[in-house]
């Protein structure tokens, strides 16, 4: 594993509600996995929720502690071992937070051959789930009700957390790219029906928060992808 580029962190108000949402993004590993923090922002002092939660997550659990709020979720977008491998230090930070992954992934979090580890050569378990999701749940983050997508193709059990304006779309889409679909479960027709069906129909401004690189817009994806056309 190469050795990885100084993280950033970025934070972003959408610009909803009372103070919006903020989000903040740590790379974080040697895959350079998005890990987001997402809680209401202005005066509101309400719980944070993490998504996905990958390798190193030391300066992000330093962040959490500097927030001094509590952990209410560590919500996967998917349960590969580069989304799960810092599940257990968060949650022996905050020990109180859900962890919370789609139903076809329930067992890959103690089974480090279904979440690629043992292929990457670690053997990574994360505690839980605590809860299930499905398509059409809807957690709460942030002060805001998103809603679960069921996003499969990449892995079976992806899923999208979308509330208007913003969509965490873990590894189905990327800025000018999809996920990666040569795993084991993985299916590129499955990905472009996902990709068609729930994130393209999506309204053009929505910010796509992907599990690695930049941020994008579903305008922007469905315009130029040249992997899944629009
Ligand atoms: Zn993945
Ligand atoms: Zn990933």
């Amino acid at each position: 594993m190469r050795t990885k580029p100084p993280r950033e962190r970025d934070s972003t108000t959408p610009g909803r509600g009372a103070g919006g949402v903020e989000v903040e993004v740590y790379p974080l590993g040697p895959f350079e996995t998005n890990c987001y923090l997402v809680y209401a922002g202005g005066e509101a002092r309400g719980a944070v929720t993490v998504v996905d939660a990958s390798f190193e997550p030391g300066e992000m659990v330093a962040r959490l502690r500097e927030l001094g709020r509590p952990v209410s979720a560590i919500v996967l977008t998917h349960a590969h071992v580069d989304h799960i491998a810092g599940v257990n230090e968060v949650l022996g930070a905050f020990p109180g937070a859900r962890v919370l992954v789609h139903e076809a992934e329930r067992e890959w979090l103690g089974d480090p051959e279904l979440n690629l580890g043992v292929p990457i050569g670690v053997r990574v378990t994360a505690r839980g789930p605590d809860g299930v999701l499905r398509e059409g749940d809807e957690v709460e983050m942030g002060g805001l009700r998103w809603r679960v997508l069921h996003t499969p193709g990449h892995s079976p059990g992806g899923i999208t957390l979308y509330s208007p304006g913003v969509a965490f779309v873990g590894d189905a889409l990327f800025a000018g790219s999809v996920g990666r679909t040569d795993f084991p479960g993985s299916d590129m027709g499955v990905l472009t029906r996902s990709i068609r069906e729930k994130l393209y129909v999506l309204p053009e401004e929505t910010v796509v928060y992907p599990g690695h690189g930049p941020a994008t817009t579903i305008g922007r994806e469905r315009a130029t992808n040249p992997f899944v056309r629009g």
